[in-house]
């Protein structure tokens, strides 16, 4: 069975099981207040007396780390110790993987490993200590697709029936092609050129190259689309720099993802390590985990009142993908929490509270901007009501306090999107012509 994450269903364990998350599990966090949807795959939240930090299992987030954590500060002396270390890590940050070999250092240990600002050797994936992180790579890898699998067929003839769609419908399609297809490549970019250096983990390296070459799919998903239905490539693909409610989403993620790719910054201070936090929380939780959520909402609406189906499902993929990837970046940030409770100050979670309010405000304007009208069924002032659900439910999976008192979530069947089964609907769709490794010959 996958183990990903619906991001809106409620964390709440099934009766009967265990109390600890078995190795691989998504992450624990507090149950939310405010109503919530389904059922979760994982178990309950360990109980707050049980150590958080056995091998393997997810973080579990605390609100107040500091005065929780004491322990964690003496474990520094023993990194030191029994760690390989380089010259060129000893400098600041973490290793890179990059060091010069160190011909009779000694193996790497699990108590080596740390997610930032480790100096254990990175080239090494075993042993691991984020089965977490481990889970995620291998559930990511059985979610495979490609977007050549998925039949566009009846979206062409109803894009170029000038009767098919209303002018809106047609706005929200356009729309969203503009803002995904360089919301995606920014997200890569992000990973590869800033993220992936500061994580100092192999087994979370492995789930950011898998994560890239997913960013890299949905590009070339909305890519596809484009092509399919015709469109102006140009017009969609430079949406982002001549459609206002398009241009401020990236505008304010850019400022974040700069900071860490500068090639002079390194993690290390508590100062550069709240950065690193302040950008994960940036893209893993509010860029993919609230930006994306208005024109997923839109595109599948489409789908469910049969409207480019072809376009709906691949954003159907899309959207699993991008849960995993939200996840994976909570797991991450409470991890980082978990070992540097330091960091975790007051003013740095009101800091971060900020941004994502900020954040529900530039994500609303969106949803006004795309739908001026009511459309589908839908109409903006849905949409904040979502928006107020949805940030709670981030507000609560990195500790944070809700802060919309009373949001609900006017799309319960998005969770029901988010249950997808990728063989059930593949064997349906799929063409023939594609083949995969496995069919290649050696002749
Ligand atoms: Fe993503």
């Amino acid at each position: 069975m996958l183990n990903w994450d619906d991001p809106l269903t409620t964390l709440a364990g099934k009766p009967g099981e265990p109390k600890m998350p078995p190795p691989g599990a998504a992450p624990a966090s507090p149950p939310l207040a405010t109503p919530t949807l389904g059922n979760h795959r994982t178990g309950p939240r360990p109980t707050d007396d049980i150590p958080p930090t056995i091998a393997g299992a997810a973080p579990v987030v605390d609100p107040n780390p500091i005065t929780r954590q004491p322990d964690l500060a003496l474990r520094e002396p023993e990194l030191a110790t029994h760690a390989p270390q380089s010259r060129q890590a000893a400098e600041g940050g973490g290793a890179t993987g990059l060091e010069t070999l160190e011909r009779g250092a000694g193996r790497v240990r699990v108590d080596d490993k740390r997610i930032i600002n480790c100096r254990a050797d990175l080239n090494q994936l075993v042993p691991f200590k984020y089965d977490w992180a481990w889970q995620k790579y291998l559930d990511a890898c059985a979610n495979h697709w490609m977007p050549q699998e998925i039949n566009m067929n009846a979206d062409i003839a109803l894009w170029k029936n000038p009767h098919g769609l209303t002018r809106d419908e047609r706005t929200i399609i356009q729309r969203n092609l503009g803002f995904f297809s360089t919301a995606d490549s920014l997200v890569a970019n992000n990973l590869v050129l800033a993220v992936y250096r500061h994580i100092s983990n192999p087994e979370c390296r492995q789930y950011l190259l898998r994560q890239a070459f997913e960013e890299a799919l949905h590009t070339h998903a909305y890519q596809y689309a484009v092509e399919s239905l015709g469109l102006d490539e140009g017009e969609i693909f430079n949406m982002y720099r001549e459609i206002p409610a398009v241009a401020r989403k990236a505008e304010w993620a850019l400022p974040y993802t700069q900071c860490l790719a500068d090639p002079h910054f390194t993690t290390g201070t508590p100062e550069n390590d709240r950065e690193l936090l302040r950008e994960l929380v940036a893209f893993y939780l509010i860029f993919e985990g609230l930006f994306f959520y208005v024109g997923f909402v839109q595109v599948l609406s489409m789908g469910r009142r049969n409207k480019m189906t072809g376009t709906a499902e691949q954003f159907q993929y899309i959207l699993r993908d991008e849960s995993m990837h939200m996840n994976f970046g909570i797991d991450v940030i409470n991890q980082i929490k978990l070992e540097n409770p330091h960091l975790w100050t007051e003013d740095f979670k009101q800091e971060l509270v900020r941004m994502i309010r900020d954040a529900v405000e530039l994500e609303s304007q969106y949803a006004h901007d795309t739908m001026p009208r009511g459309v589908l069924g839908l109409n903006a002032p849905l949409f904040d009501d979502y928006l107020k659900f949805i940030a709670n439910r981030r507000c609560a999976q990195i500790g944070l306090p809700e802060q919309y008192m009373g949001a609900t979530n006017p799309f319960p069947w998005m969770s029901e999107v988010l249950d997808l089964k990728k063989e059930k609907n593949f064997f349906e769709t799929r063409v023939t012509e594609y083949r995969t490794g496995g069919a290649l010959s050696w002749d």
